[in-house]
């Protein structure tokens, strides 16, 4: 039979309702004479009781700073309170189910909290329930090292624990459930032109979750694409066919297939600075970034001065690395990264040229451009966005 590993986010899993929906995904694959194994996120998000930022927010407002091993031990919580939830909902159904931790369900990772990475699975307790006929269903985004301890994968790390139990299960398929039809040309909650995506390959898809578009975890991806198991984006509240992942777009009938660019991803919060050399600081400047674990973007370095993006969290950590050390340095804060992704576009001159055409015929300034094989991104204001990806996606999709 088939293992089919099916993930659920934080909405799919946060009212009676949508458990509901969950509860119905679940058994339509046991109906279809599958073996489902279940991987659930968090219940709700920011504000809900159980959610991970809530955790969060309690920690800091009432308690303080805390140690990284007990920050992930408090974070493992709310996937965990979700797996016993969604197990016993399905006992209720009459369907025999088994919450298990990411330890339990054999998932071992490095001993880097908050953001560890996974080392190996064990696939026996996950093989001992599907022989008894028992629904395992998995808290995501975590695990332990080699020694016990709790570990969390960072954010979206629910997609990861599915991609990598489906690899170490050698699953027919992983099947990520959410709050959209699949994946869209663009976000929709800033581009209402967006449209669903039937069918895209592993690359594209990195390209965009890597560029900021929430809807699945980078990490994933690599996880799906290194084993070659489709990975299939669809709608918890729906019944609508969802997005294909593959390594090869399969739906040649889509007219997605003639265009250059796919998709349009942006990513917010980001800060450009620009900063004199100097020869004061016996260390190189990047290497002292990356010392502070700082990771920079969009970078170009000429003679006099480097310039470079950074996510805001990092700035007040940054400038004072700068001070500290005496660069001259001058800044531009509240912008964004757009990219837009396209596999077709290699090879294909003109489209950086249609890019800022575009842009300037909607009176956006481009603070800064960065090209690859198949991506192309522009640092604009943030407050653009929307209109960026709306002229952009009129130019390239419709
Ligand atoms: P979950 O809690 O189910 O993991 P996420 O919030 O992580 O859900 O991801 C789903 C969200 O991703 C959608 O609600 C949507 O706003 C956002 N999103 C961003 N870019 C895209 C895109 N290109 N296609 C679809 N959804 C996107
Ligand atoms: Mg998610």
């Amino acid at each position: 039979m088939n293992i089919v590993v099916q993930k659920f986010g934080g909405t799919s899993v946060a009212t009676d309702a949508s458990r509901e929906m969950v509860i119905q995904k679940v058994v339509a694959a046991k109906n279809e004479q599958e073996l489902p194994v279940v991987v659930v996120s968090a219940i709700g998000r920011k504000g809900s009781p159980y959610a991970t930022d809530t955790l969060l927010d309690f920690v800091s407002t009432h308690v303080g700073s805390i140690t990284d091993r007990e920050y992930d031990l408090l974070l493992s919580c709310g996937e965990i309170i979700s797996a016993v939830v969604i197990a016993t909902l399905l006992n209720h159904n009459g369907y025999k189910a088994k919450a298990l931790t990411g330890g339990q369900a054999g998932i071992i990772t490095d001993k880097n909290h908050k953001n560890a990475d996974l080392v190996y699975t064990h696939t026996d307790p996950i093989l001992a329930c599907l022989e008894q006929d028992i629904i395992p269903v998995v808290a995501g985004f975590q695990g332990v090292t080699a020694d016990g301890e709790v570990t969390t994968l960072g954010r979206g790390g629910s997609d990861t624990t599915a991609a990598l139990l489906a690899a170490s299960l050698k699953a027919d398929r992983i099947e990520i459930y959410t709050d959209v039809d699949g994946i869209m040309t663009a976000d929709p909650r800033v581009c209402e032109k967006a449209r669903i995506i039937p069918a895209i390959s592993y690359n594209e898809v990195f390209q965009m979750a890597d560029s900021g578009a929430k809807v699945i975890h980078p990490r994933a991806v690599e996880y799906a694409m290194r084993s070659q198991i489709p990975l299939i984006i669809k709608n918890t509240f729906t019944d609508e066919k969802g997005t294909c992942i593959t390594q090869t777009k399969i739906d040649t009938s889509q007219k997605e297939c003639d265009h250059i660019i796919t998709s349009i991803a942006h990513r917010n919060d980001r800060v450009q600075f620009t900063i004199q050399e100097n020869e004061l600081s016996g260390k190189h400047l990047l290497e002292l970034i990356a010392e502070k674990d700082i990771s920079i973007d969009l970078i170009n370095i000429f003679p006099q001065y480097k310039v470079f993006t950074i996510d805001n969290q990092h700035q007040a950590s940054l400038e004072l690395l700068l001070k500290d050390n005496s660069y001259q340095y001058t800044l531009v804060e509240d912008c964004a990264k757009v990219t837009v992704i396209g596999e077709r576009m290699t090879g294909i001159p003109g489209v950086m040229a249609r890019i800022v055409k575009v842009l300037q015929k909607t009176h956006i300034e481009i603070l800064q451009t960065a090209d690859s094989l198949t991506t192309i991104g522009c640092l604009i204001r943030q407050e653009n966005v929307s209109g960026a990806i709306s002229a952009l996606h009129d130019e390239f999709l419709l």
